[in-house]
């Protein structure tokens, strides 16, 4: 048993109120020590200061946790539970994250460096939601009966996979974990799953609500520790028969090849992005410019799906720079638990770095920084709105993902040129286009290389509507009803019914 404990008191302007949760890891419905000892400092992205330190897992606790895993397929859980019971599950589970809205928010706020605000009304909001549409599914993903002939029957059978490792990544921590463990505990998995190292606490403090909510142990593990340990073990685990993940083009490519190397586990990837967002002249600029601004700086600009290339049509380039350059301006930058900010803080020096890095490459490659570029406060990692002009398709800014507050603005004229501009990266996670012109929108959509098109508008999700990438942004789709696909063996039956051999 862990003693591990985390408690903290928020008396903020936005939420005042206490959290107490354990800190272990969590595997069999128990709270345990990793065998062997190690912990991890958490760090509030506000100051850098240590929030808490938490046990990290290695290997070993992979393999406990698997067989925990493997131990509740078998009676607990699986083809032993009717869907209807596992959706019931889930909808107590999103009712408790209801219940617990402030406090969740508030511990992603501490833990990441987000805005309570957008962490209360998406991030916690869309974890309840994401729970509910998939506790909806639970009892429907039936198999097909095909016809064949008059002397046979054939059906299919929708059958959970059984273990499933799934890894996370720190920009959505309660969102990411929800898109994974919905669609896997709706169709009957059991589960190991480990949250980022830099945003681990709205993870374990979920772990006491799948007890409450009524899941057997064993059916939600979670091993925190490090992608080098505890992620490569579960990508690599012989056990383990499905591995989904959502993190960076790179350790995609190695999860891949764990995977390939091992079992040959089924694989999904959600990973990076560089989405370009094309306003054509007959837009209505207003409106482009707010979507555009959501596009680039929701989160911090830590979005996978982020509008970091923005195309304006060079009728309306000087309004559209004009506006969003004031609009920008006007972000309120700062304290995360302050009512009216809108982007708080990277979430760590090592992101905070990186991105200070890709700002320093666009000037030394001889961009225009016309807005922003610095860093903000004396404390913490924020980093002002940042817009880069007078660009090339070559600079690294332009092709590479940032992932934070930072956007070129490139003018285009002609709607031919956008779209090879647009499709000319390695990614293909989402796109956007503003146009009045009915047409010219679904042509452009139609266009896009990427998973993802928005028409007048930009970085919205809906739990019923599939999200994943074309090309190097991923393998499969999350959310909707093409989610469970991820999750399920499809089995053929044929049956006999009198034909001789
Ligand atoms: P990351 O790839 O560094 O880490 C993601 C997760 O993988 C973490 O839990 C990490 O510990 C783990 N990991 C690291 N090395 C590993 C290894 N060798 N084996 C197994 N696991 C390992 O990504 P990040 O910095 O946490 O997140 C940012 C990235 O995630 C960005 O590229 C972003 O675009 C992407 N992302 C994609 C989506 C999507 O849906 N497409 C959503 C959110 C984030």
């Amino acid at each position: 048993m862990s003693s591990s404990t985390f408690a903290y008191t928020f008396d903020t302007p936005v939420f005042k109120g206490e959290t107490s949760f354990n800190t272990g890891l969590f595997i069999n419905g128990k709270w345990v020590d990793p065998v062997k000892k190690g912990t991890y400092d958490v760090i509030n992205p506000t100051n850098g200061k240590c929030i808490t330190s938490i046990p990290v897992g290695t290997k070993e606790d992979v393999d406990i946790a698997v067989r925990a895993a493997q131990e509740a397929y078998a009676t607990s859980w699986g083809l032993n539970v009717p869907g209807s019971q596992r959706g019931k599950l889930l909808n107590k589970l999103a009712d408790l994250v209801e219940a617990h809205q402030g406090e969740l928010a508030a511990l992603e706020a501490l833990d990441n460096g987000k805005a309570f605000g957008w962490a209360y009304n998406v991030d916690v909001a869309g974890a309840a939601s994401c729970f509910r549409y998939y506790a909806g599914w639970a009892d429907k993903n039936s198999g097909q009966v095909i016809e064949t002939n008059e002397m046979k029957l054939a059906y299919t059978r929708h059958e959970p996979i059984g273990v499933v490792g799934q890894i996370i990544p720190w920009n959505f921590p309660l969102g990411m974990l929800a898109f994974k463990i919905g669609p896997a505990l709706a169709t009957g998995n059991t589960i190991v799953l480990k949250p980022s190292e830099l945003t681990p606490l709205s993870a374990l403090r979920m772990c006491h609500f799948f007890s409450e909510a009524g899941f057997p142990p064993g059916v939600i593990n979670i091993v925190n520790g490090l992608g080098s340990t505890v992620g490569q073990a579960i990508a690599e685990h012989m056990d383990i028969l499905k591995v989904a993940f959502t993190g960076s083009t790179a350790v995609g490519r190695i999860i891949m090849e764990c995977a390939a190397k091992s079992n040959l586990k089924n694989v999904t990837l959600e990973l990076g992005g560089k989405s370009p967002n094309v306003i054509f002249d007959d837009a209505d600029v207003k409106q482009a410019v707010s979507w555009s601004i959501h596009g680039i700086f929701f989160n911090a600009g830590q979005a996978c799906c982020a509008g970091s290339r923005i195309f304006v049509h060079e009728k309306i380039y000087d309004e559209f720079l004009t506006l969003f350059t004031d609009a920008a301006k006007n972000i309120k930058l700062g304290d995360p638990f302050a009512a009216d900010t809108y982007q708080g803080a990277q979430v760590s020096i090592g992101q905070f770095n990186r991105v200070m890095g890709y700002i320093d490459s666009g000037r030394n490659d001889g961009a225009t920084v016309h807005l922003g570029g610095e860093k903000h406060g004396t404390e913490g990692y924020y980093i002002t709105p940042t817009i880069f002009t007078n660009t090339k398709p070559t600079m690294k800014i332009v092709k590479e993902e940032i992932f934070g507050p930072v956007g070129v603005i490139v003018k285009f004229s002609s709607e031919e040129e956008v779209i090879k501009e647009a499709n000319d990266t390695q990614y293909g996670l989402a796109a956007s286009v503003f146009t009045k012109d009915i047409d010219r929108a679904f042509r452009v959509a139609n266009k896009f290389q990427a998973g993802t098109c928005w028409i007048n508008c930009a970085n919205l999700l809906d739990m019923q509507v599939p999200f994943g990438g074309f090309k190097q942004s991923g393998i499969g789709k999350e959310l909707g009803e093409y989610a469970l696909a991820n999750y399920t063996n499809v089995k053929a039956v044929h049956v006999n019914l009198g034909m001789s051999i």
